[in-house]
């Protein structure tokens, strides 16, 4: 695996590799790699020839009290995973490569409107716009054949999918299912906030997933009792805060009231001072991905 820091050197190295036919896999990431990030890299890797993978903690994504400058970074030991999950190229530039002028000083933004206002959105404002506009950057830079991204960030997925549609931009999109700590804990960087205690707490994320589940194949399909009985369950937890808990058409990201596949029941719960998001797909009569 070679491990490459600047933008003329990765856009070369991809050149060189598709001039030999061979099609190309991106991973973005902002490292601090586990299980979930890994199973992308594996799944890229059994789909195309060459994978690269990017870590780069995007400052423009993240809020001014947000966690940017304490996001947990160890790039010796995501070089040694990536390299072990396949990864043939590891791109991960430093902030001023990909803002050479600052990224306060940036004019051009890629925005996606409406479905960014929601969810997540709506606490993180500005939030998928840095999102939107690194990924365009990242494309631009490897124009990758397909891109992998995680159905844990469910808002993301639905964002850039959009984006690449609305903008014909050149590459596919692969979704690939969350993963898990046994205890049904979606796996985050983020988690390692969690102090003993708020590990524990954290678990009613997943719970209340699974609750939701269960009354949606007992045939509830009204949305306010879903998030009701949500609520009551995470309301029993005095180390969670609830951000939003949503149930919404899972292409549009539009708030339902009476639920119809495919749905997306999302929720963030704030354990402690550490965020955390999780979500549901919905699809009637179809296995769900989801192991609970
Ligand atoms: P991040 O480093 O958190 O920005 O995540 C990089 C990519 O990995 C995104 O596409 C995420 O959706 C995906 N990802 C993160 N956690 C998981 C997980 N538990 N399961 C599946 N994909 C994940």
């Amino acid at each position: 695996m070679q491990i490459v820091t600047r933008i003329d050197e990765v856009k070369n190295l991809v050149r060189q590799l598709r001039r030999q036919g061979k099609t190309i896999g991106l991973v973005p990431t902002m490292g601090y790699l586990h299980e979930g990030h890994l199973t992308l890299m594996r799944w890229a890797k059994a789909e195309q020839d060459v994978v690269v993978a990017t870590i780069f903690v995007n400052p423009l994504q993240f809020g001014p009290n947000e966690d940017f400058a304490v996001y947990p970074r160890d790039l010796d030991r995501d070089s040694k995973l990536a390299a072990a999950a396949g990864v043939d190229v590891l791109f991960a530039p430093p902030v001023e490569e990909m803002y050479p002028q600052g990224y306060e000083n940036m004019l051009a933004f890629v925005d996606v409107r409406k479905i960014t206002e929601r969810l997540c959105g709506a606490s993180r404002p500005g939030h998928f716009r840095g999102v939107a506009t690194v990924v365009t950057k990242l494309f631009n830079i490897v124009e990758p054949d397909v891109a992998y991204f995680g159905q844990k960030d469910a808002q993301q997925v639905v964002v850039i999918r959009t984006m690449v549609r609305d903008l014909n931009m050149n590459v596919r999109i692969v979704t690939v299912p969350i993963v898990r700590e046994p205890d049904g804990l979606a796996m985050s960087s983020r988690n390692v906030y969690l102090a003993p205690a708020e590990r524990q707490a954290a678990l009613v994320l997943s719970r209340a997933l699974k609750l939701a589940k269960e009354k949606l194949d007992a045939g509830e399909r009204s949305a306010a009792a879903l998030i009701a009985a949500m609520r009551e369950l995470i309301d029993r937890e005095p180390l969670a805060t609830i951000d939003y808990i949503s149930v919404s058409d899972a292409a549009t990201l539009e708030e339902l009231d009476t639920v119809r596949a495919p749905a997306l029941v999302a929720l963030a719960v704030k354990i402690g001072r550490t965020r955390l998001i999780d979500n549901l797909l919905w699809e009637e009569k179809q296995h769900v991905s989801h192991a609970f």
